[in-house]
């Protein structure tokens, strides 16, 4: 359990899990999140939940297939938004440098308060890591077609220009977009079922933490980018579900 110093017990049978949830409690303290971000969060929970709270065998494969894509990517990019950094901003920066591709924020529900706060925690985490990771998304120059608002803002020589992004926990709007301007999206999402997952080029329906790490271990590799069936992979992710739920009780 978190108590109400926000301390989570080790001997918790699920502590990993209040581990990172704990993560985005912190990060919504410091100013780096929406009101709405536990609710993503949760809604990821719901989903890691029934997944086991483990890599599939089928997550593996779509992480190993965004990686691919990535390391022959000519201008890859990671989009950032304020949950993925909060629970794998020094994964995220570790993944870019391995790559040596920028980083963008790119948030929902644009502040300059949030921004900064976001800003900061990655700039500390780039010289703590001593990487010199590019960080773009302070100063957008450029718009996301179809995107109303602040929701569209980026920056011309980050997203709007990429030729390959990784979106973590994107809406599904705006992975809708970035498919129209005919990137290739590789998005990581716990719910096989969003709009994100089904629109993007690649979905990894897994938890974003394990998907990172996964990450960093492949890099290395430079494995090679196959015919990727995406709805295949949607539907071995359900299965897995369904499987593992069938004849529970008996
Ligand atoms: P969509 O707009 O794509 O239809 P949505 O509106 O349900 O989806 P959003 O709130 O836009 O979802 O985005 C949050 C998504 O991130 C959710 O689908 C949720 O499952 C996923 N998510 C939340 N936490 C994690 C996590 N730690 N790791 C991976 N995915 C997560
Ligand atoms: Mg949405």
């Amino acid at each position: 359990m978190i108590d109400e110093e926000n301390v989570v017990d080790p001997s918790h049978p699920r502590y990993k899990s209040l581990m990172i949830r704990k993560k985005v409690a912190d990060a919504g303290v410091k100013g780096m999140l929406a009101d709405s971000a536990m609710i993503a969060h949760g809604r990821g929970e719901a989903y890691d939940y029934l997944l086991g709270e483990q890599t599939t065998p089928s997550a593996m494969e779509a992480t190993r297939e965004a990686v691919a894509r990535l390391v022959r990517a000519e201008r890859p990019i990671l989009s950032l938004n304020g949950n993925a950094i909060a629970l794998a901003g020094a994964d995220f920066l570790t993944i870019a440098s391995q790559l040596g591709c920028p980083v963008e924020i790119n948030i929902f529900y644009r502040t300059p308060e949030r921004m900064g706060a976001l800003l900061g925690h990655l700039k500390l985490l780039n010289s703590k890591l001593g990487l010199d990771v590019e960080i773009l998304g302070g100063i957008p120059d450029a718009r996301i077609p179809g995107l109303e608002g602040p929701r569209g803002a980026c920056q011309s020589n980050g997203i709007f220009e990429a030729d390959v992004i990784l979106v973590p926990l994107e809406d599904g709007d705006r992975c809708e977009a970035l498919i129209a301007m005919g990137k290739e999206v590789l998005v990581i999402d716990l719910n096989p079922l969003s709009r994100s997952s089904r629109t993007g080029t690649v979905g990894i329906v897994d938890e974003v933490t394990r998907v990172t790490k996964n990450m960093i271990q492949m890099i290395p590799e430079k494995p090679s980018v196959t015919e990727w069936n995406n709805n295949n992979a949607l539907q071995s992710a359900l299965n897995h579900i369904v499987e593992s739920l069938s004849n529970k009780f008996e």
